[in-house]
Order: C-alpha cells, then structure tokens, then sequence
C-alpha cells in the first residue's frame, strides 16, 4: 500500500486500485483528526463514546480526501449484500440506507463513496473497471464464517454481470492471526459453512510459540477473506493485501480487541466521482 496525506489526514491506498482514474479510495489511519484519547485522534464511528461533534468533523474531513459525500448502511455481522441506488434528489435515500441492515454495500452508481468505520474486522473493496462496479464488504468474523467475500462478488455478478476476473481487490488492515486466537464458537460457525470452512485459516499455536495472546487456535482473517476471493474466481495478482495487524499496529489504526473496547474506529472508503 501507498502511504498518503491530506493537511494532518494520514491514509493509505492500495497500489493498483490507486492507478484507476474512476475510483477513489481510502484507508484511513487513526491520524490527523480532533477526537480525544482514548478515541485519538481520526475516530469514524459515534457508536464508540466519543464527542458527536469530534467525529462530525472527522468524517468531514475524510470525505474531503475522497471528494465525495459518505453513504453507509448499518454493520450487523451478517452477509446480506445491498445494492445502493440513490433515489430522488433529496438526502432520504441516504437515511434510508443508513436504517438499512447490511454488511456488503455495491453499486455501478458514482457521486458518493461507500463508507464504513472499522476497528479488527476486515475491511474489502471491490472495482470492476468493465462495469463501472464498486463494493465495499465488512469481513468481521462472522461475516467471515457466512462467506461474506464471495457473496459480494456473486451480488456482483449477478447486478452488474460482473466477471470475478476482472475484480480488482483490496485487503485493508485488519486484526492478523498473531493477535485472534479463535474461540470454540468461532471454529463452529466456520464449520457450519462449507464455502467459508474451506476459506478458513485457523492454526493451532503451542504454549512455548512466541506471540502475545497465549496458546491456542488462532484465526487469519485477511487470509481467509483472500481464499475467498479466489474462491469466487479472482486473479490472484488481483488482490492486494495489506500485510498490517491493527491489533499489532495502534499507532496507526483502531483495535476493537487489543484496546479492550475503548477505542476509535477508523475510516475506509471507496466511490466514483460523477
Ligand atoms: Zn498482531
């Protein structure tokens, strides 16, 4: 990924995504905003705790690095995949989106950017450069486990005819398998589903192995959102994965899971401008 800054806003962008003039997108750090700690500094969610109006003018100046308004719906940690189509002039399409339960956004509409914030779940972003297609999926573990990925492209292909090879991929950072050691729970939901057990990438670690959350099974789940790409019929060199731990990295970005709960959530966002 490339390293990026707008005034105090430090983000990150995926290399050959960031060569496609129609799409822009973003990887925010936690960097470069108003919010206070433990919420320092760049915090995307209110959801968190955090001052409404901190965050108010972080999302404003997230979306003025991407040039577009920023549209959501609501994470639920499921797999329904919305297609986004703006309605009317007025913002109520917008509000209705954001009422909207759904952890997989897609749209061949420009003029606003798919939006989340995310603290450990994997943030996916999508593009097909023949349709003029976006996504952005929300891979947290159980969305992981119901094959959230493949679903998205499906959705994909079935809205827009879209052909999985011509998917270029972005893997945004997230929490890697040397800070998820996995429960019983998650092991069972995983194998519940056949598409997302055959993605899955748990190891078993040793009481001695070197790592900071003790023994046990652990979880990758970047790794295992790749499998399910490739799955779905990406090019392999059509994924690109940042090869960064948020749990290992909170300087940089939010953990949900290391900072125990209290903390920020961090930016990401893909769109096409009009
Ligand atoms: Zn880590």
């Amino acid at each position: 990924m490339i390293a990026c800054a707008a005034g105090e806003v430090e983000y990150l962008r995926f290399d050959r995504l960031g060569q496609e003039a129609a799409v822009s997108h973003a990887v925010f750090t936690r960097r470069g905003g108003v919010s206070a700690a433990p919420f320092a500094s760049l915090n995307a969610s209110i959801s968190t705790g955090d001052e409404p109006a901190a965050v108010h003018e972080n999302r404003h100046r997230m979306a003025a690095v991407l040039g577009l308004p920023l549209i959501s719906t609501r994470p639920v940690h499921d797999d329904t995949v919305v297609v986004v189509r703006p309605e009317g002039t007025g913002h109520a399409w917008v509000d209705r989106l954001r009422a909207t339960d759904a952890d997989a956004m897609i749209t061949d509409a420009s003029g606003f950017g798919l939006f989340w914030a995310f603290a450990d779940c994997v943030p996916i972003l999508l593009y097909d450069p023949r349709h003029h297609a976006i996504a952005l999926a929300h891979g947290g573990w159980r969305g992981t486990a119901r094959a959230i990925a493949a679903k998205t492209v499906r959705a994909m292909s079935a809205t827009f005819a879209t052909k999985p090879a011509d998917l270029l991929a972005g893997i945004a950072p997230a929490i890697g398998d040397c800070c998820y050691r996995a429960s019983d729970a998650m092991l069972e939901r995983f194998h519940a589903n056949d598409e997302a057990w055959a993605s899955a990438c748990f190891t078993e670690r040793p009481a001695d192995a070197p790592g900071n959350d003790g023994p046990g099974t652990y979880l990758d789940l970047r790794a295992a959102n790749r499998r399910q790409l490739l799955a779905a019929g990406l090019r392999p060199e059509c994924i690109e994965m940042a090869e960064i731990c948020t749990g290992c990295r909170r300087d940089l970005f939010y953990s949900h899971r290391m900072e125990r709960g209290r903390t920020g959530r961090f930016g990401v966002a893909i769109g096409q401008a009009s």
